[in-house]
């Protein structure tokens, strides 16, 4: 199985790399922050209870998406492999991320590390509250908000995941198939 870790910061290019790679490599796209979208699309109690703290650019528990994870996981038993995207967020995701494909006896091939400064994310995310309507890249002080929880919760996982020697980090500015390109390159030599 191919199983990749998407990581950056908010606005990185996660989820447009992602829809590139899935295509390229036949994967199954896990966007957490696209899943609790839906969640919260559909009403259920779920997406309520997330609802107010991803509104303020907080970082929803860790219980709660590593259960969505652990199901998703569970109804795709064929999958040739995953991109996970926005996940994991913290030290205890990434641990239950292992732990959970351990029991289905794969593992994490690598991690891509998107690069970026914060002034182009900033720019992007307002430029994409703009045209999505998504309410947390309306508002500057939020945008800082989700920066400062990368930087303090999620950043760390870097170390984690080096740890492993699984890290490849990518400079995530240029075009897009340039950026692709680069990782294609990463996932090639693995
Ligand atoms: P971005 O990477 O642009 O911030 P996402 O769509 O990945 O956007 O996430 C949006 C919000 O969803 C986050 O700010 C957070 O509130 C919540 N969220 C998504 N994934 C996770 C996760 N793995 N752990 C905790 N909260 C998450």
């Amino acid at each position: 199985m191919l199983n990749l870790v998407l990581f950056g910061p908010p606005g990185a290019g996660k989820g447009t790399q992602s829809n590139l790679l899935i295509d390229k490599y036949n994967l199954v796209h896990l966007s957490t922050g696209d899943i609790l979208r839906g969640e919260i699309a559909a009403g259920t109690s779920l997406g309520l209870k997330a609802k107010l703290i991803m509104e303020r650019g907080d970082l929803v528990s860790d219980e709660i998406v590593i259960g969505m994870i652990s199901s998703k996981l569970d109804n795709n038993p064929n999958a040739k492999g995953f991109i996970f995207d926005g996940f994991p967020r913290t030290t205890a995701q990434a641990e239950a991320l292992d732990a959970l494909l351990e029991g289905k006896e794969t593992y994490i091939s690598a991690m891509l590390s998107l690069k970026v400064e914060d002034a182009e994310l900033i720019k992007r995310l307002l430029a994409r509250g703009q045209d999505s309507g998504r309410a947390d890249d309306k508002n500057e002080s939020i945008i800082a908000n989700r920066i400062n929880e990368y930087n303090n919760k999620t950043a760390p996982l870097k170390d984690f995941y080096a740890a492993q020697k699984k890290l490849s980090e990518i400079e995530g500015t240029g075009t897009v198939e340039n950026i692709a390109q680069k990782l294609i390159t990463v996932i090639d030599n693995l």
